[in-house]
């Protein structure tokens, strides 16, 4: 299934219904009091934030959400009925953007509801216009219409802590392994092609897909992500041991982060060294050599020790 995280909805939220004209209807008269109902009110247009982050998907086919119309008002005085609120959910991480006007709201906690579009107020019916001097009113009003709006509607992941790193480091073999979660794994570059989540402790993890050289300008299926981690808490910056030369690895992921974003670079960050099983122990002790000074953990997703020490590590950072 595939990731959609930017879509356009036209977003209506109910008319009012209209006021008429009607009439009692008296033996001997041909026109008794006035009676025509006031319109229904519009119903309102709720947005409202949810834990599903493949919601999205479901509204890919989408054009439009329009709440229900108010009822015209009707005879004997009575009053049309009100149009029923329309609530849509969208992801946590939700941001809608009224194209016309550039109004952003943003569904950011779990329960987050925003009142989006107002309904249109009912119309009045003739018999509202009665009075003294006005036995037998012919005014009605209509409706008034429901606020709408053409919405830009994009999914900003909210995770706790992100992986990045080159294609093949390992970062969804380790999301698998920390969390519930079930990311493609696999030896070619771009396996994952939607951001996945797991859960630490309550706690989201995401795997942000293949970021390589470039990615910030554009290039490769990075940086359509790469959005997905400017709100994370914390980075995890994996690094293959396999790599012969894992400093510049580093760098080079840490210019791509920088060139999308000056800000990710003072994240707080966690380098995890991934593959021991694969080299020496010499070469483990060289790559943290290389990368002294930063933060560093070692792992493999083969050692269920290891995985659960960098739980831990994770965990004490979040
Ligand atoms: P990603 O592209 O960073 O998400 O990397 P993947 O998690 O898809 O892993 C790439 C390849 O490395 C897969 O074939 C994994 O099975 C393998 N791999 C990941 N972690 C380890 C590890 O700790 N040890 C070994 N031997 N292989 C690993
Ligand atoms: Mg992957």
């Amino acid at each position: 299934m595939a990731f959609t995280d930017e879509l356009t909805f036209f977003i209506k939220a109910g008319d009012g219904g209209h006021g008429v004209e009607r009439w009692l209807r008296e033996k001997f008269r041909d026109k008794g009091g006035p009676a025509g109902g006031n319109g229904g009110k519009g119903g309102d247009l709720y947005v409202t934030a949810v834990r599903n982050t493949h919601l999205l998907d479901k509204y890919a086919h989408k054009t439009e959400f329009r709440a229900e119309n108010g009822e015209s008002g009707s005879n004997r005085s009575q009053h049309g009925k009100g149009g029923e609120d329309l609530i849509i959910e969208f992801p946590v991480g939700t941001i809608l953007t009224d194209i016309d006007t550039e109004k952003r709201y943003e569904l950011l906690k779990e329960g987050d509801t925003i009142l989006l579009l107002k309904g249109g107020q009912g119309g009045l019916g003739n018999e509202f216009f009665k009075g003294p001097d006005n036995q037998q009113p012919l005014e009605t009003t209509d409706g008034k219409p429901g606020q709408s709006g053409t919405f830009h509607v994009e999914l900003e992941l909210i995770a706790d802590a992100g992986f990045v790193g080159f294609p093949n480091a390992g970062k969804s073999s380790l999301l698998n392994a920390l969390t519930n979660a079930r990311s493609k794994v696999g030896a070619y570059e771009f396996t994952t092609l939607e951001p996945a989540l797991g859960s630490l402790h309550g706690f989201v993890l995401a795997d942000i897909p293949g970021l390589i050289e470039g990615a910030s300008d554009g290039k490769g299926l990075g940086h359509k992500f790469l959005k997905h981690i400017r709100r994370t808490r914390m980075i995890l910056h994996c690094i293959s041991l396999e790599e012969e030369n894992v400093l510049q690895r580093y760098d080079a992921i840490r210019k791509e982060l920088g060139d999308f974003d000056q800000q990710l670079l003072s994240r707080p960050e966690l380098v995890i060294l991934t593959k021991t099983d694969e080299v020496s122990e010499e070469v483990i002790s060289n790559a943290k050599n290389e990368l002294s000074g930063k933060d560093v953990v070692t792992v493999s997703v083969l050692d269920d020790e290891l995985v659960k020490k960098l739980s831990e590590e994770i965990f004490k950072r979040l």
